[in-house]
């Protein structure tokens, strides 16, 4: 009998292609989403994907009995938590919106998958940003975790340690924290993808938005960073490549394959690519010239980090595959999608 995955936020970004992966891996997939931070439109793709409709449950995380309710009537075997609000800007002028809305969300799922017959596995959405500005290069699970700069930082740190600590007192309860470098691009099919709210805080949605003309120009934060060339270093990791590190996530907790109550995973490419790199990419593998201009570094941005995955690689024998021109030509393809242009 197949395995059932609650996936919460997976009308989302990262939720939708997720959502598709586990699918097409043979599990039964179901979403829930309050549809505060999108609309309908990656929920349809991943259907028009798949060929199908999925059980899809309109609910808020912060209301527990609603969570509890969405446990008695799934036989809910994991959930993979992405539910959360994610602007580091917003979280920093509202930060009681974002610890409540994200540390009271998780605590919610825990309890209904602790309460849970014959135990349930969690999967927490966290990112690269607990690293804070590395010491040294690639970054492994080991390296220390710094004081978050943001209260949306801040929450990211808090749930890995909620789950950790719950894993610790609750028997038949198991957790893995994937570490997500930079997700960009989006469904070869485009019929999914990123779908920001106004002006775009990622590099990749204002640079396919500048090239197909919602914005003038692409500002590029800085040139002066101790970085080869002088622009800021991310570790771009595609989409798909990204859902695929969940499935293996997941089939490792269901599988038993666990080497602790509670795992951590780097999900990035090893690769580190500079601001100017991927705006080059996406001009050479697109055939077009993006009008961007210097400026000043952005508050808070660090020169660089990076990666490195060889333990998920060796663990969740998971790789990223993608190539960064691929990805970019996706995002692309995407970026005209939702244009209505093709
Ligand atoms: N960046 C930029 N212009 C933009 C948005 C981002 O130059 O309009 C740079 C940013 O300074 C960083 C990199 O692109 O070096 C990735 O930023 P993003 O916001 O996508 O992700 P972050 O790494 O900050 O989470």
């Amino acid at each position: 009998m197949s395995k059932t995955v609650l996936v919460s936020g997976g009308a989302g970004f990262i939720g939708s292609h997720v959502t598709v992966e586990l699918v097409q891996a043979g599990y039964d997939v179901v979403i829930a989403d309050n549809m505060s931070n999108c609309d309908e439109t990656n929920y349809k793709g991943v259907c028009a994907i798949l060929g199908r409709e999925l059980p899809f449950v309109k609910m808020d995380f912060c209301d527990a009995k609603a969570v509890r309710d969405l446990f008695a009537k799934y036989p809910i075997d994991a959930v993979i938590h992405f539910a959360a609000f994610k602007a580091v800007g917003e979280s920093v002028a509202e930060p009681l919106k974002y610890y409540g809305n994200n540390l009271g969300s998780f605590i919610n799922v825990l309890e209904a998958a602790r309460a849970k017959e014959g135990g349930c596995n969690v999967l927490f959405s966290s990112s690269a940003t607990v690293y804070g500005e590395p010491e040294q290069q690639p970054v492994t699970e080991q390296s220390p975790r710094q004081s978050a700069t943001s209260p949306y930082g801040n929450t990211k740190q808090m749930c890995e340690d909620i789950l950790r600590d719950s894993v610790k007192a609750y028997p038949g309860l198991k957790g893995i924290a994937l570490r997500y470098f930079n997700p960009i691009g989006a469904h070869p099919s485009a019929l999914i993808g990123e779908l920001p709210r106004g002006v775009p805080n990622n590099l990749v949605p204002y640079i396919t938005q500048t090239a197909i003309g919602k914005r003038e120009c692409l500002s590029i934060f800085g040139d002066d960073y101790p970085t080869p060339d002088g622009t800021g270093q991310r570790d771009y990791i595609d989409i798909v490549d990204l859902a695929k590190a969940h499935v293996a996530a997941v089939t490792r907790m269901l599988d038993g394959k666990m080497k602790a109550g509670y795992e951590i995973f780097n999900v990035g490419t090893g690769r580190p690519c500079s601001v100017l790199e991927l705006v080059k990419a996406f001009e050479k593998v697109n055939g077009l010239k993006l009008n961007y201009r210097i400026t000043a570094r952005r508050p808070g941005d660090i020169a660089a980090i990076w990666a490195d995955p060889s333990y998920a690689n060796a663990e969740l024998g998971w790789k990223a595959e993608r190539s960064v021109e691929d990805t970019l030509a996706s995002a692309w393809a995407w970026e005209k999608h939702i244009a209505g242009k093709e």
